[in-house]
């Protein structure tokens, strides 16, 4: 059997395992795979574009397991009530293809990306880092708070987004997290002035300059999110020139992140390696570090390794019958229910 976890079960395991300890989890699960990065099959996602968005899967494998998400973006979306970002995936064995599991990931991708950005964090932001601006206050933006709270002990979040009624939705839904404390700014540069961390997740189908260099104060990391497809940009090439850059998976990042505004050969810093502790992140206190989030497969993966393992141990979600349970390796038909019952084997998987 397969095991579906669909919002509802979603909902119910983030209760169970509290949302700031499960973005805690989630770090440390990315962060192990990272760190085994040269055992992975990795291929830049595959998207498919229109003037409004972008549909994408993003497949990757270990020896053992394979996995893929299905995720859109759509920025006008949220004009018609509906979520710029949604998804689903899937996560199988790689000894039989058998489908382990099938999750909502539109819930959970909110988390793994927050997860990645404070692994990311963790890694070059400095570690006296408290006060952080999150410029763009949408459907993403309370997780990237909790999970900076949490993980990297940010204590302020100087927050702004072109429309003062989200930011308000960001205030309310915060609100209940002790020794967050969350300031509505008025423009990104007062949010920005001063800040330890920039985290910026706006959506706009645009080459946006939302942070321009003059901005830039010595110090300061930059968790770059919203930038992360063609022709989608949130940092001013002036910059990216100040900063050390870092990726994912540098030839995804090269057609999507920020830096596709840059040339060919514009350097950038792989984080798996500095994780790996192969490679030095911030070299001093002075200097800018720039994380280009454009989101990768294995990021999922380990999101849909964590919900599979969750999700068995505390019993929410259920099994279904996503393929046919073998009747008898060669007997398809009888699944259509007009076959002849040789004999019901059930096989666990
Ligand atoms: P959302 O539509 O719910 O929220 C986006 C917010 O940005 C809106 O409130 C909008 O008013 C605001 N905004 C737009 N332009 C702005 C500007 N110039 N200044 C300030 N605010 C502005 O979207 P979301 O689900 O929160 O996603 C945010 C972004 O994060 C999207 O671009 C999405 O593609 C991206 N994203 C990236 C990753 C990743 O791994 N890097 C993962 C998930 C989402």
């Amino acid at each position: 059997m397969t095991r579906f976890v669909d919002v509802p079960a979603m909902a119910k395991l983030i209760q169970a395992i509290e949302i700031d300890e499960f973005i805690a989890e989630l770090t440390d699960a990315i962060e192990a795979n990272f760190v085994r990065w040269e055992e992975f099959d990795k291929a830049a996602r595959f998207g498919a574009h229109n003037e409004e968005g972008v549909i994408e899967l993003m497949p990757t494998a270990n020896t053992e397991r394979y996995g893929f998400k299905y995720v859109n973006g759509h920025p006008e979306n949220i004009k018609h009530d509906l979520f710029s970002v949604m998804g689903f995936g899937v996560l199988s064995d790689m000894s039989t293809g058998y489908p382990l599991l099938l999750s909502e990931l539109t819930l959970a991708t909110a988390m793994r990306t927050a997860a990645t950005s404070v692994m990311a964090a963790r890694a070059l932001a400095r570690k006296d880092s408290r006060v952080m601006a999150v410029i763009g206050n949408g459907a993403q933006a309370e997780f990237q708070a909790i999970g900076f709270h949490k993980v990297i002990g940010i204590t302020e979040i100087r927050a702004f987004d072109i429309d003062p009624e989200t930011t308000e939705k960001l205030i309310r839904n915060l609100a209940e997290f002790e020794g967050l404390k969350v300031v509505h700014c008025n423009s990104v540069a007062e949010a920005v002035k001063g800040a330890d961390i920039v985290t910026t997740i706006t959506a706009d189908k645009a080459m946006a300059t939302i942070i321009t260099p003059e901005m830039v104060e010595p110090g300061m990391h930059f968790n770059g999110v919203g930038g992360d497809c063609p022709g989608k940009t949130e940092l001013a090439a002036g910059v990216l020139t100040q900063g050390k850059v870092f990726v994912e998976f540098e030839p995804q990042t090269r057609v999507e992140g920020d830096i596709q505004q840059m040339p060919a050969d514009f350097p950038v810093h792989h984080l798996w390696k500095v994780l790996a502790g192969k490679e030095t992140g911030r070299d001093n206190d002075e200097q800018v570090t720039i994380f280009d989030s454009v989101g990768f497969a294995i990021e999922d993966f380990s999101t849909l390794e964590y919900i599979y393992k969750q999700s068995v141990q505390r019993g929410i979600g259920v099994d279904i019958e996503l393929v046919p349970t073998p009747i008898g390796p060669k007997d398809l038909f009888t699944h259509t229910g007009r076959g002849r019952l040789r004999s019901v084997k059930k096989r666990a998987v």
